[in-house]
């Protein structure tokens, strides 16, 4: 079967690479360009559900080589919960045991690795057509491409699933985020109390106002989840260590989603004068082209919709905000319930079925995906209030210091 994948992120090519294992003939459009080497922007936990996906889609080589080019879960054993001057709340331990975080631009080039040729960049997508013995693709160059089946993996706001479905496929959350990295490691740069919170893994420092800042380490060169020296035939992607922090916050509080580097950075300046001087300091500290403001999404609850030869995954059906940090595992969680739907799919009537199953499962789980990831904002909005904010720290810190145990977190919903 000819199979066409709009979209090459992350489950798109997760699933050009099991498909084209399983021997159909695969084109990608892409409307940019493959990651070229070069820092990611940020990093991206992979849960263990998707690691044991790729490692089946993916040849084991090239398996191997991810596993050397991020970290695994002994040196991300915790988030920790701190207050806006790094005072320590609490923590929860990382439960999954076969997690990596790798960075974003070393995940999209392995996932291209080998199958490059088979990728049109510069093909950006505006409409479909079915007709009774295929579908065609039309890219806003005015070409067309033909095949059997198209899987949307265009990410949020695809023209695609707009017409499939009739809406986006996302709503704008009343809260917003500014991320950004710092080259090198935290304590080498002299902030200590960073380096202190991120010991164990993760960090989250809640500030006043309903702001909140995610925290993260990555520094694959010091301890990946493979030894890069043994990895095998196909060289890891290892990048320089580097620190992540994203500033979440109300959108109201926060600058447009237009706003320039220097507004961003000011901004962030501002909103974090009075957290602990490490914090206040990171801005100043950033790669000035890592600074985004991201707007955040949810998907509204997943539709059952006619199935035909055009389907979805990843953020172009179930979009996530980044709180949930599962957005790239589902999209890869996706990519392998779709790849063994279509193996051994020969047939047009054989095809809608295997499709219709695939759409059927991952709908299944979709809709528990959004509602989780959402839930961290919705804590973050409870502590908008100085009262909330005031008694839900002192008595977190109060619980921390004298039993050194943290008070269950809010539930999901
Ligand atoms: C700051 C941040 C941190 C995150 N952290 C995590 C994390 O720790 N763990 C996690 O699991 N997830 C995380 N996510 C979410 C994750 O990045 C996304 O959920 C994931 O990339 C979605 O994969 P996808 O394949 O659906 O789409 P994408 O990876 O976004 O890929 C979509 C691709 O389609 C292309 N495209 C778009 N429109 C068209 C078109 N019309 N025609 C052709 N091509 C098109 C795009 O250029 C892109 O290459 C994070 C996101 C952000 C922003």
């Amino acid at each position: 079967m000819r199979i066409i994948i709009s979209g090459a992120g992350v489950g798109g090519l997760a699933t050009a690479q099991g498909l084209l294992a399983a021997g159909h003939e695969v084109v990608v459009l892409e409307r940019g360009e493959l990651q070229q080497a070069g820092p990611s922007g940020y990093r991206l936990r992979l849960d263990s559900r998707a690691m044991t996906v790729l490692a089946r889609l993916l040849p084991a080589s090239l398996f191997t080589a991810l596993l050397a080019s991020g970290s695994g879960r002994a040196v991300n054993q915790r988030l920790t919960y701190l207050d806006q001057r790094l005072r320590p709340l609490g923590s929860t331990r990382e439960g999954d045991r076969d997690v990596l975080t790798i960075g974003r631009g070393p995940l999209l080039r392995l996932l291209a690795h080998g199958i490059a040729d088979h990728v049109r960049e510069h093909r950006e997508t505006r409409s479909f057509q079915i007709t009774p013995d295929h579908v065609s693709i039309t890219t806003t160059d005015g070409q067309t491409e033909t095949g059997d089946v198209v899987i949307v993996a265009e990410g949020a706001h695809s023209p695609l699933r707009r017409q499939l479905l009739g809406d986006t496929g996302g709503r704008v959350l009343d809260a917003g985020m500014v991320s950004g990295r710092v080259p090198g490691r935290a304590a080498d740069l002299g902030l200590t109390g960073i380096a202190d919170a991120l010991r164990h893994g993760y960090a989250l420092a809640t500030g006043r106002g309903g702001f909140g800042m995610f925290l993260s380490a990555h520094d694959p060169v010091t301890g990946p989840a493979v030894d890069p020296t043994v990895a095998g035939p196909i060289q890891p992607d290892l990048e320089d260590p580097y620190l992540i922090w994203a500033l979440l916050g109300p959108t109201g509080r926060l600058p447009g989603t237009d706003a320039g580097q220097s507004v961003l950075r000011a901004a962030v300046e501002d909103l974090t004068r009075a957290w602990h001087p490490d914090i206040a300091h990171l801005p100043r500290l950033t790669d000035p082209v890592s600074l985004r403001r991201v707007a955040l999404y949810a998907a509204p609850p997943v539709p059952a919709w006619p199935t035909t030869a055009v389907t979805l995954l990843g953020d172009a059906v179930h979009v996530v905000p980044p709180t949930g940090g599962i957005g790239a595992s589902t999209a890869i969680r996706d990519a392998g319930h779709l790849v063994d739907a279509l193996t051994g799919i020969g047939d047009r009537p054989a095809l809608l079925n295997a499709l219709h199953q695939y759409e059927q499962t991952m709908r299944d789980y979709a809709d528990d995906i959004v509602t989780g990831s959402i839930a961290p904002l919705r804590w973050q909005h409870r502590l908008r209030h100085p009262l909330v904010y005031t008694a839900v720290t002192a008595t977190r810190a109060t619980t921390f210091a004298l039993t050194g145990r943290s008070l269950p977190l809010p539930s999901r919903n």
